[in-house]
Formats: structure tokens, C-alpha cells, sequence
């Protein structure tokens, strides 16, 4: 248990360079607040004045962040510290220029690359491309295509069919059986357990503007300039707009969103935010919601929940209207038939098909089957080719691989650091060009730390949090990490963690209105599998938002939709053949089926 003699002997490189490295960060605060104080320094030996450092470490620090002017004499100045991004004291490195990340996006991140990707043959969105691993599973057959199927055999007939019991699934079925009023009947299938989910491990927190200093707008703008303006500005209206009334019906349903002394609810930073609108429950956040919205479901009994019962194919009706679905009993292998006024769609990310290989932050069921359903039946894509790879990914111990360390543990004081015991990038890039700054340091310079499976990583100096905030502050401020490292016998309070950037979310994913409407009548889709709400690039704490705002809308208009619907006609699984001919139309001859379902991770000797 615990790093191995190998990679104790590289931390000790750490060790040596981290009071180093301290000092530089902190020796803008304090060179600063003495220059004020004092006037300009005139000499090195001035510097030995600001409280704290020793003169070997000021030395080192000097000739690094100062200019000397002509005569060789120190001349520090607030502007040359601002220009080396030092004066919040956030790091050493200064933040990349536009053409800096450019270059690093361009050469390192997947997206960027050509190859692994493809133009989709088939369907409603042809000709856009995605990556590989999603156009095999749009590319291939239905996995009921062989199967006797008794169209007529209907197990549940119900108003609102909900698939997916995660967090945007349970707000849209909340909302759904609200809006029903007890005149109507909601149905909950969901592939594993209710609430094994993306969801429930989401940590860092939810964005709302709800403090005096900030508004929807400023929100909005914010979202829109993380997605590089690629977002669609609708949508991104509705999730700011409802966004300080889902803190408002999640507090009411029981969520303990952490507060200060005083009873406000606390509010922080997350990477792209303006204002400090990132509301969180600890480092649980995700569980903390997924408990309540769990809960509140469970005491509700006009809403029926099925685990352990994918849908392997939507149903539709003779008009094209979603009726329903086929589901698949995970323990028996039956299928049973549900039959639905109208169907939503809250099936998540698509993680688990390991994009370009990397390892994943997301849970085991996280494999796209909505996108695949809601596709064949002939709903469109939105942003595919475009994948969010978080930076800090777990590298080591092999047991949680690709495992999230939140933003959060950045965002405290913890810096990415190569084998040297060196930091080589500024902490806080956008996600995609930090992550494509790690890889660079791994893959190009040669100075990641390699593991005893064989994979890179470079260290998260993690006790440089509790340097820079105090003893206790990791137990405080992360609880969940904290253990989650200890159980393997690495207390990250005394040992950094090794990290890789690991497949975090699809930005991207089937096309919806801001009543979350497909453009397949009767269909509708909320949360990760949606796209056009985050555009090209998703900023930390929206998407908690997005599922709320969205699952709670999906309830809403869904429940409209049923009221000016008519009666539902005979169903049908006709779309699936149109789709089989279309793939034969294309030249696409495979055995794959999908949707996946569940990944297979055995592996084999042949
Ligand atoms: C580790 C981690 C940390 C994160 N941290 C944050 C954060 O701090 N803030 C933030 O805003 N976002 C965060 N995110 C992103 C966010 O948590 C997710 O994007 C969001 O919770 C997705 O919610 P969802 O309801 O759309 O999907 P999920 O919560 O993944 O739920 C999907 C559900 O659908 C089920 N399902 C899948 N296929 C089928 C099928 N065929 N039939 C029936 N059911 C099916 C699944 O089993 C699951 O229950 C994080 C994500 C991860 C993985």
C-alpha cells in the first residue's frame, strides 16, 4: 500500500524543491506589501527585510522575478510582477498567451487531432464527425434486431416515461409527477441502481447567480465565453435565468448546500466565473443532490422506479411519435415493453467507451446509449466531435485510474509538477489547454514520472495546500479525497498525487429546444446527453445547473406536450429498420451492436 521505494525516492525531489517553490509564491504578496509600505528597494539586500525568507532562498527568488536596472540593482516593480502573473501569488509560471495555447491545444489536445475521428455515414446529423469509438456505436445494429419482440405484450403503460436515474432523470421525474397532479403516471428505468450515476460523483459544486453582486447576465456571459461563443444563446438563457431558482427547490427539498457562520449559503470561484456564484455541499456536491432528488422519488409513490432495466430501443408510434421504449432485464435477459404519451431522455455521458484510450472520471454505465436511441429514432447531433479531458485524472494507485481530483484541490494551492520537482505550467489554464500542457510535459519533454503498470503522470503537489492555507485545511476543505487516498495508504496532506488528464464529459450531444424537445415529437432529452448548452467547452460547476434547469424543464413540457397530444397509435419498431437500411445504403458492414450498455473490461489471451 502506498507509493513504491521507486516513486518515494521522485516525492523527495518534491520535498527539496517545495520551500523553494513556496517562497516564490508567496514572495509577491509579501515583496509587494513591503514595497508599499516602504517605497521602491533599492538593493537586494532590502528584500532580506521582508519577513520569512532566508537570504539563500531570496537570492534565488531575485534572480528569478526581478529586473535589475543598469547599475545591477534590484528594481522590483508591481508591473513586472503583474506581467509574471505573481502578484496573487498563484503560481510561477504565468498564464499562456492565446497563441501559447494555441500551439499546445493544437499539437497535444485529442480534438485537435485528425486522426480517430470520422464523419458519421447515417442519420439525421451524416457528415458531422465525431470521434471513433461514438460513430462505431452509431454505425452498427440494433441489439434487439434478431430478438421475437411482442409489440402488443405492454408491461407498463404510462404518461411520462423517464430513462435514466440520474440527477437530470429525477428532476424531470419530480417534476413530471408535479405537474401531473396525481392525474397520470410516471415510470423511472434506470440501467443500474437509482442514483449510480455521473452525478453522484460530481464534487466541486453548482453555479447560480443569486448574490447581490451578480446576475443572470454576468452568468450568462461567462458560459458563453468559456464555450468560445459557440453556444446556443437560448439555451444558455434558460439555464441562467432558472439557475437561482434549482438552488432555491433544491434547498427546499432538503439539499445542504455548505453555508457560512451566518447562515448564507457559500459561494467560490471555478475556473472562466466572474463572480463567485459556485455553490457546493463540500467536495460532495453531486451525492449530496443525488441523495435528496433519490429521497424525494422514494416518497413519492406515484412514481414508479425500475432498476436494473436499460432501454435498448425507443418505440414509436404510426405517426413518428415516441411511444415508449424496450427495455432489457438486466438479471433475466427479457425484454418488456413500455409504452409512453411521451419519453425523456436522461442517459448521461459516454465516458466509458475510453475516447482515444484515455481513462475516464465517469461511472460504469456512462457508455452513450441515449445518443445511440435517440439517434436511430431520428433526433440530431450537436457538438460530437468535441470531448472534455479534465487535467487531473489519478494516475496511481491502478485501482482508481482515472478517477477525479476536482479543480478544487488547484484552486486551493496545489500545482502540477514534473519529475524534476519542477512546476511547468500555470495551475489554472482553461481545462483543455492544462490538460494539453500535462501531456506535453509527459509525452514531448520526457519529464513525466512513470508507474509501476507503465503509465505517465506528473505530480499534484497536494501538501503544498496545507503550506499555503494551513494545517487541517485538505481535511476541511476535501474530505472526500482525502479518504479516498488514505484507503490506499497515501496521505495527500504529507504526499502529492500522481495525475493524468482523463475523459471527463461530452460536451456535445442530441440537439434540444429550451422546452428540451428533440425535433421528434414525444421525445425529449435532458442533461449530459443534450448538447448546445455549454457549446464547445463546459465550465466547471454548469453542468449540475444544466441538469437541474433542464430535468426540470424536460418534467414541465413534457406533461404539456401529453396534454395536446390525442391518443398514441399502434407501435412500432419501423424507425430501427429505416435505420438498418440506411447503414446498408452506406456500405457499413459490421457486427457491432449497440447500444453498449455496459463496457467489457476482460481481457483476453488470444
Ligand atoms: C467525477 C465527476 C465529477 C463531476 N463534478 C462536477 C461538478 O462539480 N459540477 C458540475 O456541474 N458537474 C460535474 N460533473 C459533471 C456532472 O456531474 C454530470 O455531467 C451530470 O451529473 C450528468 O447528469 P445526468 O443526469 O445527465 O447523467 P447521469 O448522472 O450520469 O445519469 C445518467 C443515468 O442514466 C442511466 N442510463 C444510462 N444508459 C441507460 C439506459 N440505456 N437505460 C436506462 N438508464 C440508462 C445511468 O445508469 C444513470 O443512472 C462531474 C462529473 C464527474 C464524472
Amino acid at each position: 500500500m502506498g507509493y513504491t521505494p521507486e516513486l518515494k525516492e521522485l516525492i523527495a525531489k518534491i520535498e527539496e524543491t517545495r520551500p523553494v517553490r513556496l517562497a516564490k509564491r508567496l514572495a509577491p504578496k509579501r515583496i509587494v506589501a513591503y514595497r508599499e509600505q516602504k517605497g521602491s528597494f533599492r538593493d537586494v539586500r532590502d528584500l532580506l527585510k521582508v519577513k520569512g525568507f532566508s537570504k539563500e532562498l531570496l537570492d534565488e527568488i531575485s534572480e528569478q522575478v526581478s529586473v535589475k536596472d543598469e547599475e545591477g540593482k534590484i528594481n522590483l516593480n508591481t508591473a513586472d510582477a503583474q506581467d509574471l502573473n505573481l502578484i496573487d501569488g498563484i503560481g510561477y509560471y504565468r498564464a499562456m498567451t492565446m497563441d501559447e495555447r494555441n500551439l499546445v491545444l493544437e499539437k497535444f489536445h485529442p480534438d485537435y487531432k485528425k486522426e480517430g475521428r470520422r464523419e458519421l455515414l447515417v442519420g439525421a446529423s451524416k457528415g458531422d464527425v465525431t470521434p471513433d469509438e461514438f460513430a462505431d456505436q452509431i454505425e452498427a445494429h440494433s441489439s434487439i434486431l434478431d430478438v421475437e419482440i411482442d409489440l402488443e405484450d405492454i408491461a407498463y403503460d404510462v404518461d411520462v416515461l423517464v430513462i435514466g436515474g440520474g440527477g437530470a432523470g429525477s428532476a424531470a421525474a419530480l417534476t413530471a409527477s408535479e405537474q401531473l397532479e396525481g392525474k397520470g403516471k410516471v415510470l423511472m428505468v434506470t440501467k443500474l441502481r437509482h442514483g449510480d450515476a455521473n452525478t453522484v460523483m460530481a464534487e466541486g459544486g453548482i453555479q447560480a447567480a443569486d448574490k447581490p453582486q451578480d446576475n443572470p447576465v454576468i452568468h450568462f456571459l461567462d458560459v458563453i465565453g468559456g464555450g468560445h461563443f459557440s453556444n446556443d444563446h437560448k439555451l444558455v438563457a434558460a439555464l441562467t435565468k432558472d439557475a437561482p431558482v434549482v438552488i432555491q427547490w433544491l434547498e427546499k427539498l432538503g439539499v445542504m448546500f455548505t453555508k457560512d457562520d451566518e447562515g448564507v449559503m457559500s459561494t467560490l470561484h471555478g475556473g472562466g466565473t466572474t463572480r463567485k456564484r459556485m455553490h457546493s455541499a463540500g467536495d460532495m456536491t453531486g451525492a449530496e443532490m443525488m441523495r435528496t432528488l433519490r429521497d424525494e422519488i422514494r416518497n413519492r409513490p406515484e412514481i414508479e422506479v425500475v432498476e436494473f432495466a436499460p432501454a435498448v430501443e425507443l418505440l414509436k408510434d404510426e405517426e413518428g411519435r415516441c411511444a415508449g421504449a424496450v427495455l432489457r432485464n438486466l438479471e433475466t435477459d427479457e425484454y418488456t415493453i413500455v409504452r409512453a404519451k411521451a419519453t425523456i431522455l436522461a442517459t448521461g455521458g459516454i465516458g466509458r467507451l475510453h475516447i482515444q484510450g484515455f481513462a475516464t472520471t465517469n461511472h460504469y454505465g456512462a457508455t452513450a446509449d441515449g445518443l445511440v436511441l435517440g439517434y436511430r429514432a431520428g433526433a440530431r447531433l450537436r457538438f460530437m466531435d468535441s470531448i472534455q479531458y479534465h487535467p487531473t485524472g489519478t494516475a496511481f494507485p491502478e485501482q482508481i485510474v482515472g478517477q477525479l481530483i476536482t479543480e478544487k484541490v488547484r484552486g486551493l494551492g496545489a500545482e502540477p509538477i514534473n519529475i524534476d520537482g519542477w512546476d511547468f505550467v500555470f495551475p489554472k489554464e482553461p481545462r483543455d489547454v492544462e490538460s494539453s500542457a500535462i501531456m506535453r510535459e509527459c509525452l514531448e519533454n520526457g519529464k513525466g514520472v512513470t508507474t509501476p503498470t507503465g503509465r505517465v503522470g506528473v505530480w499534484l503537489d497536494s501538501p503544498m495546500i496545507e503550506e499555503l492555507q494551513g494545517p487541517g485545511t485538505i481535511k476541511k476543505e476535501l474530505p472526500a479525497k482525502y479518504k479516498q487516498f488514505m484507503r490506499f495508504g497515501i496521505d495527500i496532506t504529507r504526499e502529492p498525487m500522481l495525475v493524468f488528464p482523463t475523459l471527463h464529459y461530452q460536451n456535445g450531444g442530441l440537439w434540444i429546444d429550451t422546452s428540451t424537445a428533440t425535433g421528434v415529437p414525444g421525445l425529449f432529452a435532458a442533461g449530459e446527453v443534450a448538447g448546445g448548452i455549454h457549446g464547445r467547452n463546459r465550465l466547471m460547476g454548469n453542468s449540475l445547473l444544466d441538469i437541474t434547469v433542464f430535468g426540470r424543464r424536460a418534467g414541465r413540457f413534457s406533461v404539456d406536450y401529453i396534454r395536446e397530444m390525442g391518443e398514441l397509435g399502434k407501435l412500432t419498431l419501423s424507425h430501427v429498420a429505416k435505420f438498418e437500411e440506411e447503414m446498408k445504403s452506406a456500405n457499413i458492414e459490421t457486427e457491432r451492436t449497440s447500444p453498449m450498455l455496459l463496457p467489457d473490461y476482460r481481457y483476453t489471451t488470444g
